[in-house]
């Protein structure tokens, strides 16, 4: 199993994050307001399938359940790239096992756009990293991805879906990706809980789901807070959860190999102080 880019991303915000979701999810704790607010990012990025009119969406779901099934997505997207499908929406990627779903490709003459929605008025950095995740998986796996957007929820209900250009920050931030992501696969597969003493990392960009956990919370307290958290987990919030974490891809250790990345950094990618390297 690979990582998916909510994977990447909070790996890259506290490393002991991602390990203790892989080893001791059963510490997480996630607020009801994130809640909230997740499930409204999923009904507004339903909503924005249709901001181009017809389209194909790619989601396939394991026999018997609501977790989606990877490889047969990816190989579904794989047809449809192949078909020339003008509107793709839930493209998914495997590269080496990692793994990514797009909310929108449009076709181009000049290949895709990448359409990243979030249900919020202005980009932030994160974004950008998240929609660089999805950019380096599909680049890596051939696809030639030309525009990025983010896809910005607008004033105006009857057509909210603001697209912003952010095709040079995004592309820039690959190499960055090739970085970390190999790290990242084989520390959470390791069975020590790596060391990492409390910090900035636990509230910024994100605050941590194992803040209880690893702030000494009392086990009775940090019991009480899952339980409240498990009585306000609605049933959208559990799938796309399973979606990220499912574990349908067998371990290959073969299969994590750092490669070279073609380009170099640029002189002035921006770069958020949450984001310094851990
Ligand atoms: S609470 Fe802080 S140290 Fe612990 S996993 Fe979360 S971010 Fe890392």
């Amino acid at each position: 199993m690979g990582i998916t880019k909510t994977d990447f991303m909070r790996g890259m915000q506290c490393r002991k994050m991602l390990w203790l979701d892989r080893h001791k999810p059963q510490y997480r704790v996630i607020p009801p307001e994130t809640r909230a607010r997740l499930d409204a990012g999923n009904v507004f990025g339903d909503r924005a399938m249709s901001m181009f009119g017809p389209y194909e969406e790619m989601t396939v779901y394991l026999p018997g359940t609501r977790i989606p099934d990877k490889k047969k997505m990816a190989e579904k997207t794989a047809l449809h790239l192949q078909l020339g499908t003008p509107v793709i929406c839930e493209a998914a990627f495997l590269y080496y096992n990692n793994y990514c779903a797009a909310d929108i490709l449009k076709k181009t003459d000049a290949g895709y756009d990448l359409y990243e929605v979030k249900n919020t008025g202005t980009v932030k950095d994160q974004f950008i990293r998240d929609a660089a995740f999805q950019y380096y998986i599909m680049d890596r796996c051939k696809v030639r991805i030309h525009r990025i957007y983010i896809v910005l929820h607008g004033p105006d209900e009857n057509n909210p879906f603001v697209p912003e250009d952010i095709t040079e920050q995004a592309k820039a931030l690959a190499p960055w990706i090739n970085d970390h992501i190999w790290d990242l696969n084989r520390m959470w597969k390791q069975q020590e809980e790596p060391e990492q003493e409390p910090g900035e990392q636990c509230t910024c960009p994100y605050e941590c789901w194992y803040y209880a956990y690893c702030h000494n919370a009392r086990p009775e307290q940090i019991r009480m807070d899952i339980l409240k958290g498990e009585t306000t987990m609605s049933e959208r919030k559990a799938d796309k959860a399973e979606k990220e974490w499912s574990d349908e891809i067998p371990d290959d250790e073969e299969e994590i190999r750092p490669e070279p990345y073609e380009e170099t950094y640029q002189d002035g990618t921006p770069k958020n102080e949450c984001w310094k390297d851990r």
